[in-house]
């Protein structure tokens, strides 16, 4: 971590947290533009004393084991709403104990051996960007203390197979530091969700993270060759192969396995030569069901678009995307030969037949994408200001098929709207589109009564999952089940699977020392 410390509370580094007169500017302009927040912008509070480690490290493991309390603080929470709120006021009631960070697999053997002979809890710990609580040491009273791994120092590319184009990645990389060490081999994982600068890929493996690509390899299951970790029980490591027909896929059970099995170490990953040839282009839609009808043709045409993002009105405004009149559909074409503009053409064709108006010239990008961009990748920093200026932000997704979608995602936002009340937004935008389904994506900005943050959040997570479930959507399409999502994952799962996976987990963790009340009961 080049010795820089993240920030206790909210995204980014300690060292960037803007100054207090920066803050009071920014909430300034923020205020006017959404019509509420407060100026007196709040100072966060520090960390303060942490209750006492319940564990005690042994002399053997001391090295490689933390127990002071900016590091036992910022390895207790994740990066949802409720988590930077936490953070933000210095409540950190029930920390973890001990923080291990193992620079090699016998490192973590050692740690993890003596975690489990000790009853304590075990959680995996990436890039902590979690929006779901899949890292909060919130564990029963019967476990004796919890210790969590983070795995940020297996931090490398360790083989390029440039014949196969494919690399073999130690679980703790970050996608950027990634992306650096593909670099000089002119490759490229180009997996991009918006948490980006600090995800790992053994967070992203464990919580089947979608990257922004609309469609195409975009969900980190498409890149997943093979896998290893540990498991209590011992290693775990799947075939290296393009694809096989061999029973059920012991990748798969590790994909999207949220820590409650094991620590991934490493990971074969798919790569990709970078695209050469780029094109994008904005369409205005008259309304926000004209726009999905035409993202709807273009996939279901056999075109991959990389972007193919729609906006609605409220969250084009909001994100001065657009004057909130139109819904914005997105679009970008990728290829490594030249036929990236061609592919945009027949794109935009099928737009127009849609209702749709082209506003910027093909191939240049610049305009409305490049503002949207641009805010997509602020909107967490921006996050820490409404949390200081009195404003909740939060973002709940899921997917549905496409015979439901309006139905749908009008019951969900009403439900929704209802709840936030006046003056507050709840907008919508589709992250993924697929030739039979929509993965729809919804922002909540509203003002909120300070010291009531995790009340009105609450309620506001418990009106829309129901809504999402009634509806007959997931509970969630990439951010994973966590410990936030478990009820109403719960009553999605059959309960035949529900007994599979517990017998699963049995095997491989027989004394529950994995992330308990992630996934399973
Ligand atoms: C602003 C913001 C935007 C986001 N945008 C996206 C998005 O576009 N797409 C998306 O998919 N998600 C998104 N997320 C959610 C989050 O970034 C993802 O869930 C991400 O994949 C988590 O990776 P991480 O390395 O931070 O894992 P962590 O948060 O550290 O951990 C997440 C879960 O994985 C487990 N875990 C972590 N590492 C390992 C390991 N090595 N072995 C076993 N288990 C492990 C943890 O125990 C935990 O249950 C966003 C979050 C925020 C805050």
């Amino acid at each position: 971590m080049n010795g820089r410390r993240r920030k206790h509370w909210g995204w980014g580094w300690a060292d960037e947290q803007p100054s207090p007169d920066e803050v009071r500017a920014a909430a300034a302009g923020l205020r006017e533009h959404l019509g509420f927040g407060s100026v007196e912008v709040e100072a966060p509070a520090p960390v303060g004393t942490l209750r006492a480690p319940r564990l005690e490290v042994p002399g053997t493991l001391a090295a490689i084991c933390s127990v002071d309390a900016h590091t036992r603080a910022t390895h207790s929470y994740g990066a949802s709403y409720r988590d930077v709120v936490r953070g933000f006021r210095g409540a950190f009631d029930a920390p973890t104990d001990v923080v291990a960070r193992p620079g090699n697999e016998e490192e973590l053997e050692a740690v993890l051996e003596w975690a489990v002979a000790e009853g304590a809890a075990v959680i995996p710990f990436g890039g902590g960007t979690s929006v779901v609580g899949g890292v909060e040491p919130s564990v029963p009273d019967s476990y004796p203390g919890v210790l969590t791994v983070d795995v940020s120092a297996l931090d490398r590319v360790l083989e390029v197979d440039s014949v196969s184009l494919a690399a073999r990645i130690q679980a703790g990389a970050t996608l950027p530091a990634i992306e650096e060490q593909l670099r000089p081999h002119g490759l490229t994982l180009r997996f991009y969700p918006q948490s980006f600068e600090f995800v790992t890929l053994g967070g992203a493996i464990a919580t089947r993270g979608g990257g922004h690509f609309a469609t195409g390899p975009t969900h980190i299951d498409d890149f997943v060759e093979s896998v290893r970790a540990l498991t209590p029980a011992g290693w775990w490591e799947s075939l290296r192969l393009p694809s096989s027909g061999a029973g059920p896929s012991p990748d798969r059970l590790m994909l999207g396995s949220e820590g409650a099995l094991g620590v991934i170490t490493e990971a074969w990953v798919r790569v990709l030569h970078r695209p050469a040839f780029r094109a994008a282009a904005a369409v205005h839609f008259p309304t926000f069901w004209e726009g999905a009808a035409a993202a709807r043709a273009v996939v279901q045409s056999g075109l991959r678009p990389a972007n193919c993002r729609l906006i609605d009105p409220d969250e084009a405004r909001l994100t001065f995307a657009g004057d909130g009149s139109v819904a914005i559909l997105l679009l970008a074409f990728e290829s490594g030969v030249d036929v990236a503009g061609t592919l945009m053409g027949h794109a935009v064709k099928l737009c127009r037949e849609g209702g749709g108006t082209p506003v910027e010239p093909r191939g240049e990008g610049g305009g409305a994408s490049e503002v949207w961009r641009e805010s997509f990748f602020r909107a967490p920093y921006l996050r820490d200001t409404f949390v200081a200026m009195g404003v909740m932000s939060e973002t709940f997704e899921t997917a549905i098929t496409w015979e439901r979608f309006e139905t749908f995602v009008s019951s969900v936002l009403g439900a929704t709207r209802e709840a936030v009340g006046h003056p507050g937004h709840v907008s919508c935008r589709l992250t993924h589109v697929y030739a039979d389904g929509c993965a729809p994506y919804f922002t909540v900005v509203a003002p909120v009564a300070r010291g009531f943050e995790l009340e009105r959040w609450s309620e506001v997570k418990r009106v829309a999952s129901e809504a999402i479930l009634a509806g007959g959507g997931t509970i969630t399409h990439h951010h994973a089940v966590g410990r936030d999502h478990l009820p109403w994952y719960r009553s999605q799962r059959p309960q035949a699977f529900n007994r599979a996976m517990t017998e699963a987990k049995r095997a491989v963790d027989p004394g529950s020392a994995m992330n308990p009340g992630v996934l399973f009961d």
